[in-house]
């Protein structure tokens, strides 16, 4: 006999919860506390304070209630006029309020607290991003033209756009497309096909943009050829372009079609066909990918900080649930292999953070003028190798995080597959892994840089008075010193080439271990916190050291096909 209420009986799981995401976190305010001046640390607290506790409440329910919201494009309207206007989700403009009231892309431009203000200003995105549906993207791209237009020089143009770029009015406010993948390729842009031709003193570009994030933006920089140039990178110029103009037509172009992506699926990615375009040449009519490159620069760092942020929020989703969720008679969280699992996503999430905000301290220095030789050629440096790095963590992370949630993990309406899909994307834009690595390889200044690199990490191990953090700190000097051996191995060029990645790899990981060590020794000397100490250690085990001998010539043999 089946009892009347028998449904009323049925368990049901209750739902991963998250708080404050400033004040439950010690990785941020830990990190903080160390670097920033007392009195600059008491200044931005309540922000931070404010925006962990939006984005781990209000900010995190509106977007999973607008999960399935996507961003729409209108082509024509009633009477046949082509319009393209584009409507984004509900949370999007909800995150566009927010970057204005909390100045995401201002911070770093006021310099309130000088070489600190980027720290600011990323310590606020890192809060804010992962519930923000990567609005990061047109920020990423807005932060990044307004240091390419100040170091391009351009007058007219930076008294045009920056104070624009950098609004805290909601009125006035601009963000930035970076228009340079064309359908001949996003790593090799010197393909691109789009030309300029000036007439009377006045510029028009025609071509196809193949992916053009946020269309919705209202300017954008982006590379053509003017007529006659050589083919190349070098033959490509750097153009300023407003999109529409004051009634709101578009600047001769169409928005063809948006992107069906796997993820970022409200940022608005677009197919674009310029077709007489009206721009404005930002400098010298030559040399576009080279006057683009404070674009990547800057882009490149947001990623880093978005790959970072998403770890930590995959992270702090599954330690809440494992808190929830029972199997064989108590909690995951008490569940020894799970916990193991946990813990290493935790160690990667710490070695992540720490270079990346060491690429944010640079970056504040460099911008403020107080930067030395050394600590340049290091920014130049760990731009690409952090943002190769913490992309692979991120999707390695947040898989394991999608997996620690079984079957719940892979159900839309947890969150968590979006997670993941939007993870996925960090290391293929501003640069895929390889096209870094071979970036971070073939530069000119790589011994400075390298020099710098090991000099930072030996640092490190200096400050080390624990007896296992001096040994894992010395294992951490020792893969960087073994990359810096076979670099000079006198390999050939195709061995070099092929062996770039886990060259990159394996000096990203030294220093991301050295600055764990460095951090955990702090954290012990200062209130004996020893949970930087833990990382270190269960980062020191996994392997660090990358670097091994391959031959391409068997590599050959396993892709060929018979
Ligand atoms: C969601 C999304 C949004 C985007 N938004 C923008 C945008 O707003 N603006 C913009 O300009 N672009 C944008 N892109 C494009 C992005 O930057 C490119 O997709 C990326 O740079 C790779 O270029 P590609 O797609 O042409 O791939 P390819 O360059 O064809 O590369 C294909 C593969 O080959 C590898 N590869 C290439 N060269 C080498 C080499 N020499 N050695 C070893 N491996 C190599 C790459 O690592 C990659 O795995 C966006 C992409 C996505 C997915």
């Amino acid at each position: 006999m089946i009892p009347q209420n028998w449904q009323q009986s049925l368990f049901t799981q209750t739902a991963p919860e998250l708080g404050n995401q400033y004040r439950d976190d010690p990785l941020l305010a830990g990190w903080l506390a160390r670097v920033l001046p007392a009195d600059v640390l008491q200044a931005i607290e309540p922000e931070l304070d404010e925006l962990g506790a939006l984005a781990g409440g209000e900010l995190y329910r509106l977007q999973l209630a607008d999960r399935l919201n996507e961003p729409t494009l209108v082509q024509w309207d009633a009477w046949g006029n082509r319009v393209d206007s584009l409507e984004v989700s509900p949370l999007w403009r909800e995150a566009e309020r927010l970057t204005v009231r909390h100045g995401l892309v201002a911070t770093a431009y006021e310099r309130t607290h000088g070489r600190y203000s980027r720290i600011e200003q990323f310590a606020k995105v890192f809060l804010f991003h992962p519930s923000s549906d990567v609005y990061t993207c047109p920020l990423a791209m807005t932060d990044g033209a307004a240091r390419t237009l100040i170091e391009s020089g351009n007058a007219a143009l930076i008294a045009r756009a920056i104070p624009r770029l950098t609004s805290r009015d909601p009125a006035t406010f601009w963000t930035s497309g970076q228009w340079m993948t064309e359908t001949t390729g996003g790593s090799d842009v010197g393909r691109s096909q789009t030309r300029a031709v000036e007439q009377d003193g006045v510029w028009r570009l025609y071509g196809r943009k193949w992916f053009t994030s946020a269309v919705t933006s209202q300017m954008a920089l982006t590379l053509a050829r003017p007529e006659g140039n050589a083919p190349g990178g070098k033959g490509l110029a750097m153009f300023f372009v407003e999109v529409r103009d004051v009634e709101g037509r578009l600047n001769g172009l169409r928005v063809d079609r948006l992107k069906d992506k796997l993820g970022t699926r409200k940022v608005p990615t677009a197919e674009l066909t310029l077709d007489g375009c009206r721009a404005e040449l930002v400098g010298l009519p030559v040399n576009g990918t080279r006057a683009i490159e404070p674009m990547l620069g800057i882009t490149r760092m947001w990623n880093s900080v978005c790959a970072i942020a998403f770890m930590r929020r995959g992270l702090a989703l599954a330690r809440s649930y494992a808190e929830r969720r029972e199997a064989f008679g108590q909690p995951l969280a008490r569940q020894p292999l799970h916990a193991d699992t946990l813990a290493s996503l935790e160690a990667e999430t710490w070695g992540a953070f720490l270079m990346t905000f060491l690429l944010v301290e640079l970056t504040g220095r460099a911008e403020s003028g107080q930067i030395d030789d050394q600590q340049r050629a290091l920014l130049r440096l760990v731009t690409p190798l952090t943002k190769l790095v913490t992309g692979k963590q991120a999707v390695s992370v947040v898989s394991e995080v999608v997996e620690s949630f079984g079957g719940a993990g892979y159900v839309e309406d947890t969150g968590l597959p979006q997670l993941l899909r939007d993870t996925q994307v960090l290391p293929i834009w501003e640069g895929t892994t390889n096209v870094l690595s071979l970036d971070a390889l073939l530069r000119s200044d790589l011994h400075s840089g390298l020099a710098a690199l090991m000099g930072r990490a030996s640092a490190c191990v200096r400050s080390l008075t624990q007896p296992r953090l001096v040994a894992a700190g010395k294992q951490a000097i020792g893969a960087i010193e073994r990359a810096a051996l076979w670099l000079e191995s006198g390999q050939d060029r195709e061995v070099l080439q092929s062996g770039a990645r886990r060259l990159a790899l394996t000096i990203a990981r030294g220093l991301q271990l050295a600055l764990l060590c460095e951090h955990a020794q702090w954290l012990l000397d200062h209130g004996g916190d020893r949970r930087g100490y833990a990382a270190a250690m269960r980062f020191s085990r996994v392997p660090v050291d990358l670097i091994h001998e391959v031959d391409p010539e068997l590599d050959a043999v396993l892709l060929s096909q018979r």
